[in-house]
Formats: structure tokens, C-alpha cells, sequence
């Protein structure tokens, strides 16, 4: 039984990592989300993607997910993220995976760049479930928004509502703030290029 057990685990271990490499996750995640050797899954990797997968650190810093575009769509994933999480009995993983998929479709329906990889889709997950980022309401769209715990106040207005009179230019940002718990754009210091694992 015991044994049976663990080889459906394995499967399903295996079964997610296929999906999270296809996707584009940074082998850390998979090490983290399945019970697989790091040797299997750099195998699994060249299997599904052909090549090794990409070296360097996770990104580690929640200011990402609060500069205009990137929260954009991270409050995106998180919508869709919860919807899946209060619809079905799933586990974390599934729902990340279940909910980058409808990310992409939305993105590709609405002809918009993939800004948020999976890699950083489930950091901004575990990044909630810690308490670091949470979701608050904009005023006037009423939509919920990732924001920094640690800045909420109660007129908070999105991203959308205000834009930034530079919207759209994640490198090249400077001026003054948009909305107001809304950061300017950050030029990437340390940080992912934005197509870097959705390709
Ligand atoms: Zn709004």
C-alpha cells in the first residue's frame, strides 16, 4: 500500500514538474513543489525544454509585483488564482499551475505581453501566504489589487484608475508616482527580464 502510495505521489510529482517546466518555472520551483532529486528533474528538464534550464536566483524582493505593469497583472493572476482556490479542492500547486494557464489565455485574448512569468507568479503566492503582499480594493474600480501590507491606506486607487503618465514602460519610468500605493517603474536591477521564463 505504502508503496503504491508513493508511486502515485511520484507520478504526480512528475506530472507537475512536466507542467511547471512547460510553463517555464526555474528549477528551484520545481525543487520545491515536488518530492523529485535535483538529478531527475535537470533530466526532466532537457527532456521537455531541450536544454538545461536557466541558472541564477529566484527573485526575492516583493517591489516587483508593486511597480505599474507588473501589478497589473500580478493582481490579474491573483483574481484568477483565487477564483480557482475557492471553486475546487486542489492543492496550492495545481491552482498556481490551473491559474498561470488561464493568465496566459487572457493575456493572448487581450493581445497583451506575458509580463509575469510562473516563476514569479508562484513567488507572488508564497509571497501572500507570508503575509508580505496582500490584495486591497480600489476605490473606484473596485477591483482587487496586490499592494504592500505595510502601505495600505484607505483611498487606495489601482493602477488602471491612475495611470502613471508613463503606463507601459517598465525600464524607462521616472517622473512622479502614479496612484498612491502604486511605485514607479524600477529599472531591473537584479531582476528577471520580463519575457525571460515565459518564452
Ligand atoms: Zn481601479
Amino acid at each position: 500500500m505504502a508503496r503504491r502510495q508513493s508511486l502515485m505521489q511520484e507520478s504526480r510529482d512528475i506530472e507537475r514538474a512536466i507542467a511547471l517546466i512547460e510553463l517555464g518555472a526555474r528549477q528551484q520551483v520545481l525543487e520545491s513543489e515536488t518530492g523529485l532529486s535535483r538529478e531527475r528533474l535537470l533530466r526532466l528538464y532537457k527532456e521537455v525544454q531541450g536544454k538545461s534550464p536557466s541558472k541564477g536566483q529566484l527573485p526575492f524582493s516583493t517591489d516587483w509585483f508593486l511597480t505599474w505593469q507588473p501589478n497589473v497583472h500580478a493582481s490579474l493572476f491573483v483574481n484568477i488564482y483565487r477564483f480557482l482556490d475557492k471553486t475546487s479542492v486542489i492543492e496550492e500547486i495545481d491552482a498556481i499551475i490551473g491559474a498561470y494557464r488561464l493568465y496566459l489565455e487572457q493575456t493572448a485574448v487581450h493581445q497583451l505581453p506575458v509580463v509575469l512569468s510562473v516563476t514569479r507568479a508562484w513567488r507572488l503566492i508564497k509571497f501572500m501566504d507570508a503575509g508580505m503582499l496582500v490584495t486591497v480594493k480600489c476605490g473606484k474600480c473596485v477591483g482587487d489589487f496586490v499592494a504592500d501590507p505595510l502601505e495600505l491606506n484607505r483611498d487606495y486607487v489601482c493602477g488602471l484608475c491612475h495611470m502613471p503618465s508613463r503606463a507601459g514602460a517598465t525600464g524607462a519610468g521616472k517622473g512622479r508616482a502614479g496612484a498612491k500605493t502604486t511605485r514607479l517603474p524600477a529599472a531591473g536591477a537584479g531582476e528577471l527580464p520580463p519575457m525571460a521564463a515565459a518564452a
